[in-house]
């Protein structure tokens, strides 16, 4: 049991090595069972071992039958969730994820602005839209993130963009977890969605330095309703 785990995440490593350096083809089968395990020198318990961590990596997953090891994409909300719950784990304050996220999101919101194309107009108006239809239910359904990551992927990084999402989700789901929530979810909602339209404005309108002070003042109202969320104390 001690010399398992390591010689089996030992292959994974080989494994994933392998797809990384051959361009990451999804769908390409590396090998059935019998050829990897001859490839890698082990026993079948520690390859199906090794299957399992690259399984779980969201790498490649065993297909039965004749198929064999084959090559997936990874998939963003097999990251998404464990990052949150990490994070929320660590008791990550609203001061932290303030200044993470204002670093991050006033970057965003400028290479947004500047980079701003007609789709990416459509975009922004289809998620006030939706906004607007959904009332006091895009709070409830835990979409006010949603804003935020759409500006992010118009900034095209997509590094910036998924830490724009997993801090999102975190302030929604810290402020959620509040019995009660922290204010009226109708208030909450209307106000939210005033600061979003008020930021697309200014995008569409290519102000950069107005986009950014109008997302400077939502965050930090984003974090001035999770300071008052009393966090439950940990026995
Ligand atoms: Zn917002």
């Amino acid at each position: 049991m001690t010399e398992r785990p390591r010689l089996a995440e030992q292959v994974a490593a080989l494994i994933e090595h392998d797809i990384i350096v051959n361009g990451w083809q999804v769908g390409k089968i590396l090998g059935s069972e019998p050829d990897l395990i001859e490839r890698f020198q082990v026993s079948r318990a520690v390859f199906r071992e090794a299957a399992r961590i690259v399984e779980h990596h969201n790498v490649a997953t065993m297909r039965r039958g004749p198929g064999g090891l084959v090559v997936t994409a990874p998939d963003e909300r097999a990251v998404l969730r464990p990052l949150s719950l990490y994070f929320q784990y660590g008791r990550v304050s609203p001061e932290e994820t303030f200044a993470v996220r204002a670093v991050l999101e006033l970057e965003a919101t400028a290479a947004a602005t500047r980079h701003l194309d007609v789709d990416g107009i459509t975009r922004l108006r289809e998620i006030l839209a939706q906004e607007e239809e959904l009332g006091p239910d895009h709070i409830l359904l835990k979409g006010s993130h949603l804003l935020h990551v759409e500006i992010a992927k118009l900034a095209k990084n997509q590094v910036m963009a998924l830490f724009v999402e997993v801090l999102g989700i975190l302030d929604v789901e810290m402020m959620h977890e509040a019995d009660p929530y922290p204010l009226p979810v109708a208030d909450a909602a209307a106000a939210s969605h005033k600061a979003h339209a008020a930021i697309v404005e200014a995008v569409i309108s290519g102000d950069v330095a107005l986009a950014q002070h109008r997302m400077r003042t939502h965050l930090n109202a984003i974090a001035r309703i999770r300071a008052a969320v009393a966090q439950p104390t940990r026995p």
